[in-house]
């Protein structure tokens, strides 16, 4: 029994725009005190229209372009109507049969292109907020209608995703996208790029009907585990010969585990309806165009660019542009350089090996993002310069580099008041000196033949090409222990 993974992904998407999809309010979910960025719309009450949000449209628009869809001339909002505590008019404004986007792709680094199906535009719930009373024990929730109405974007991807990596590559690279055209923060700890996946198995290349939704993955580790153990869960039960029950299930993050939530029988009847209270949206093909035109650099030709311009290879470049904010830090940290044409692609690549692994460890051990790093762009220059006029080493660079990202001083500060610029490390010195011997066998016979004084001339040397910044006593040191121990 051949058993093949079969993948589909639905992405939510918040836009980031000033005010909410079909209100004035304040569309930010990430502050404020609960309940104070509404209005009747978001509030549902009745009597009150919707008015839609022309930014949320450029927003999904734009999306829909990098994401190579159609963009529909003639679209209009559906009602999808079911009852739940977070859903301010017991049913969403949402897009049913035409969305405003379809078809389209997105590619692998592999060059496979992973099918989009559809990109829509809908509004967010309230949020409910579960506490259990102090005094009775019993569980109750809160609403907080600031959620309400914040426009969202579905991105809904074709099943035809075959693996964990491949889905999780596939999150990185639509992130990085809604991040790129600057409609989306892109935040999936703090819910604004959510993630449902869809998945079955094949069987002896047979598509089955019997698909389970994953729910609850709030990183992109989480829908790496998820579907890594559905895939082996699912596989274990069809080869016992029983059947998969379709049904929702829920990511256990701390157990690693899915569990089911709840069967597809009970899935709501959305009996959706177009939205009486907005009219048909008709997006003009100019206006398309016009948006086309203004798109910004996305991160498939910032790679390209940077492997052209820069002589980077494929995996530092597709590192750099994974995140905007680290591609920006990498083009800042250069552009203090001097322009782009005069910058050595070895000056390149080593500010691009110090924001992908030392820069990327110490932020991630410190749970910080690369925009609120300790450590300048113009900061990591100036500390690179050091290391190539020779100042210090690059091994003494790394304790240098801790000490500027935890205290936030600048290298030159450092290095000045620590007295770094003499080479004191001894490995660096090392290195130096035994150039300085295998250069200058003269020296050495003659300190072998017992002449005490080409001691003086080879620490002399060692000291020319440092520049004069070794330490001379342990330059001394260090020449007298590799000459002994060279005999
Ligand atoms: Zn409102």
């Amino acid at each position: 029994m051949l058993l093949e993974p079969v993948i589909g992904l639905e992405v939510h998407v918040q836009l980031l725009t000033r005010t909410k999809m079909f209100c004035a309010c304040v569309s930010d979910s990430s502050g404020g005190e609960p309940n104070t960025r509404v209005c009747p719309v978001c509030l549902g009450l009745p009597g009150v229209l919707p008015v839609v949000n022309k930014r949320a449209v450029q927003f999904t628009v734009m999306t829909g372009l990098a994401l190579n869809s159609t963009i529909a001339s003639d679209t209009k909002f559906d009602r999808k109507n079911y009852p739940y505590p977070d859903l301010m008019k017991g049913y969403q404004i949402s897009q049913f049969d035409i969305p405003i986007a379809s078809g389209g792709w997105l590619e692998l680094d592999s060059g496979n292109r992973l099918g989009i199906t559809r990109v829509h535009m809908e509004e967010d719930t309230a949020r409910l907020i579960h506490r259990v009373d102090d005094a009775t024990g019993k569980g109750f929730s809160l609403v907080d209608v600031n959620r309400s109405g914040i426009p969202l974007m579905e991105i809904v991807g074709d099943p035809d995703i075959s693996s964990a990596d491949d889905a999780r590559e596939y999150l990185t690279k639509l992130r990085s996208i809604v991040q790129y055209l600057g409609v989306s923060t892109g935040n999936m700890e703090e819910g604004s790029f959510r993630c449902d996946a869809n998945i079955s198995l094949k069987i002896d290349g047979q598509m089955s009907d019997q698909r389970v939704e994953v729910k609850n993955m709030n990183s992109f580790r989480a829908v790496h585990g998820a579907l890594e153990y559905e895939i082996q869960r699912q596989t274990e039960v069809l080869e016992k010969g029983q059947r998969i029950v379709q049904e929702t299930r829920g990511w256990i993050e701390d157990q690693g585990i899915t569990v089911s939530q709840r069967s597809k029988e009970e899935a709501h009847d959305y009996r959706y309806f177009p939205e009486p209270d907005l009219p048909p949206l008709v997006v003009d093909p100019i206006w398309v165009e016009d948006i086309r035109s203004k798109l910004p650099e996305l991160p498939e030709n910032r790679r390209k660019r940077f492997q052209e311009e820069y002589d980077l290879s494929e995996y530092d470049a597709n590192q750099l542009v994974a995140t905007k904010a680290s591609a920006d830090f990498f083009e800042d940290s250069l552009s203090t350089r001097g322009d782009k044409q005069s910058i050595e692609s070895a000056i390149a690549k080593s500010t691009a090996n110090w924001i992908n692994t030392d820069l990327a460890h110490l932020l991630n051990d410190a749970g910080v993002n690369i925009e609120n790093s300790p450590i300048s762009p113009a900061s990591l220059s100036e500390m690179l310069a050091f290391i190539e006029d020779g100042t210090i080493s690059s091994k003494m660079a790394k304790d240098l580099f801790e000490e500027m990202f935890h205290t936030e001083k600048g290298a030159k500060v450092i290095i000045e008041a620590k007295g770094l610029n003499q080479i004191s490390d001894d490995d660096a010195l090392a290195e130096f000196v035994s150039g300085v011997i295998a250069e200058n066998s003269k020296a050495v016979d003659d300190y072998r033949n017992g002449k005490e004084t080409a001691v003086k001339f080879l620490v002399g040397q060692v000291m020319r090409v440092t520049r004069g910044q070794a330490n001379p006593q342990k330059a001394t040191e260090a020449v007298l222990s590799q000459l002994d121990r060279d005999v």
